[in-house]
C-alpha cells in the first residue's frame, strides 16, 4: 500500500475555493439566463513530488482555471487541447513545477444533500477520467493528483475553527455561509504497472492543508540559534 500525504499551498487553497465560490453562486456567465445555475468547473494544478517508491510528499503549489472547459450543473468536461497548451507555458516560466493534477468542483445545493449522497467524494466517472488521461500521467511521473472541492451553502453558520476531516483523504471547511470539502485521489502505479487510485483503494494518502497549525513534540527548527 502506497503512502502519500499531500499538502497544499495556501495559495492553492485559497484559489480553488475562490473557483469553486464563483462557479457556485454566479454560475459561468452565460448570456440569456436570468437565474444562473451553480455549476463545475474545473482547473490544472502544478507542483512537484518528493520521496522515494511508494513514500512520497506531494506539494500542490498553484492552479490555473480552465476556461475552455464546458460546465455544467452536475458534469465538467475540459478541453482536450488546454493541458497541454498551458502545460507548454508553464514548461518555459516555470520548469522547477510540474503538471501534476487537476480540480474540479461538486456544487450542492444545501448540506443535507452533500451529506445523504457524501458528495465529497469521487464519482466513477471521475475516477475513470484520472485513469484514462495518459498525458496527465506522463507529466506528473506516475503520480498524478485530482483535487474535487465540494461546496454547500449552509442555512444555519455554526462557528467552525480550523479544518474538519472527512476521513484521512477530505477535509471540510466554512467561509461565511458556505461549506468546503477538498477531497483527493492519487494515482500510482502498482509492481505489476498497472495503474491504481487511492480513492479506489480507500486508504493511501493523507491530505494536508495547513501543516503550519500543527508541531511535532520535540521540534526544533532553530537547532544552532539560542
Ligand atoms: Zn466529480
Amino acid at each position: 500500500m502506497p503512502d502519500f500525504v499531500v499538502s497544499l499551498s495556501e495559495r492553492l487553497v485559497e484559489s480553488v475555493t475562490l473557483a469553486a465560490l464563483e462557479a457556485y453562486v454566479l454560475g459561468d456567465g452565460r448570456p440569456g439566463r436570468r437565474h444562473r445555475p451553480a455549476v463545475e468547473t474545473f482547473g490544472y494544478v502544478w507542483g512537484y513530488g518528493k520521496g522515494h517508491g511508494d513514500h512520497m510528499v506531494l506539494y500542490l503549489d498553484r492552479m490555473s482555471l480552465s476556461l475552455s472547459s464546458q460546465r455544467e450543473p452536475d458534469a465538467v468536461t475540459p478541453n482536450r487541447h488546454a493541458a497541454e497548451l498551458k502545460c507548454n507555458l508553464m514548461e518555459r516560466w516555470s520548469p522547477h513545477l510540474s503538471l501534476i493534477g487537476d480540480f474540479h468542483t461538486h456544487p450542492y445545493a444545501s448540506l443535507a444533500e452533500v451529506r445523504e449522497t457524501q458528495g465529497w467524494k469521487f464519482s466513477k466517472a471521475d475516477v475513470e477520467a484520472l485513469q484514462n488521461d495518459d498525458f496527465l500521467w506522463d507529466k506528473a511521473d506516475g503520480h498524478p493528483v485530482a483535487l474535487v472541492v465540494t461546496v454547500c451553502r449552509l442555512g444555519r453558520v455554526p462557528a467552525t475553527f480550523g479544518t474538519m476531516p472527512v476521513g484521512d483523504a477530505v477535509e471540510s471547511f466554512d467561509v461565511g455561509e458556505f461549506r468546503f470539502w477538498i477531497g483527493v485521489n492519487v494515482g500510482y502505479l502498482d509492481e505489476d504497472g498497472r495503474r491504481r487510485q487511492t480513492f479506489a483503494d480507500g486508504d493511501g494518502v493523507i491530505l494536508d492543508l495547513g501543516n503550519r497549525f500543527s508541531n511535532a513534540a520535540g521540534d526544533r527548527i532553530a537547532k544552532h540559534v539560542r
